[in-house]
């Protein structure tokens, strides 16, 4: 339970988790470029926690580094991540609880990506799933097998209970025995991969030759210059702050085209829909780089 007498930062420390004692992978290279050269952006994140967010020096790409391993971060998800967006907002937010903000979303999803789904579109993995809210609503509107990954089991129990063939795990280690889906979905979930790389050319792999990939970013930049903070906009959890600029040069990269790109309602969210071609080796925009990296230093020098 929460008490909300209690200050933010109470609350988060009253859940006793500290990152500084979990294990770390220290200064990985660029998930999207290769390169090694990092530049330090922030010391802590939104939580007060102090972890690193770093921007390839090359292409721009932001993320923790070092980040916890892979097991830590199983762990976390299973124990801490619930209860500490609960802390930080001051309200429950579980498993359950953020069901009912997943219908509209969904909704809105399957708006934007309509007329890109035909009766030729007949299955879909959704990567990620959480309890099957999403997919479900996709089921309901088109004739959709659909297939779900996600690697909290109380959460793929759920959405087996909804009749979906739900698989628990991690995508990158699951493997397909040759199957190909029409429609993939990676709803809300990039940002928290470990190998945004890695996943999509596996996504790659497993999609239709007519398929439709369907996926959204939270907006980095959106999010720092809405809030005027770096820190602020910075997650544990978010593994990855991608940019519009970063995201798309990682989908061409594993062999997607976007077809459609949509603003959500909260500002902050960009949404795609992809479909498979050829990979292509390409890099953000040097000068948008440039532009990217000054504009970091002006909201820090905001306040
Ligand atoms: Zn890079």
């Amino acid at each position: 339970m929460i008490a909300l007498a209690e200050t933010r930062q109470q609350r988060i420390q009253a859940l006793g988790f500290d990152p500084s004692t979990q294990p770390k992978e220290d200064y990985l290279p660029c998930n999207c470029c290769g390169a090694d050269r990092w530049v330090i952006l922030t010391h802590q994140d939104r939580y007060g926690y102090p972890v690193q967010a770093t921007a390839c020096n090359d292409c721009g790409l932001t993320m923790l580094n070092p980040r916890m391993t892979a097991e830590a971060y199983g762990s976390f998800y299973a124990s801490t991540y619930r209860p500490l967006v609960s802390a930080y907002h001051g309200r429950l937010i579980d498993a359950k609880t953020i069901q009912g903000e997943q219908v509209p979303y969904a909704q809105a999803f399957i708006e934007f990506a309509r007329p890109f789904i035909t009766e030729a579109h007949q299955t879909l993995l959704d990567v990620g799933g959480s309890t099957g809210v999403v997919a479900r609503e996709f089921m309901k509107c088109f004739d959709l097998k659909t297939t779900l990954i996600d690697p909290a089991p109380a959460e793929t129990a759920e959405a087996e209970s909804l009749g979906i063939e739900s698989i628990t795990g991690f995508v990158e280690d699951w493997d397909a025995k040759g199957r190909k889906f029409d429609i993939i979905g990676l709803f809300q979930t990039i940002d928290h991969l470990l190998d945004v790389s890695t996943t999509l050319t596996k996504l790659r792999q497993v999609i239709s030759d007519h398929g439709i990939f369907l996926v959204d970013i939270v907006d980095f930049r959106a999010a720092m210059l809405r809030n005027g903070s770096v820190e602020d906009a910075v997650k544990i959890d978010h593994v990855y702050s991608l940019t519009q600029e970063t995201a798309e040069a990682m989908f061409a990269r594993a062999g997607f085209r976007w077809v459609r790109k949509g603003y959500s309602a909260d500002h902050l969210h960009v949404s795609y829909a992809c479909v498979p071609t050829e990979a292509t080796f390409i890099m953000p925009d040097p000068t948008w780089v440039t532009e990217y990296f000054r504009e970091i230093r002006q909201v820090q020098n905001i306040k």
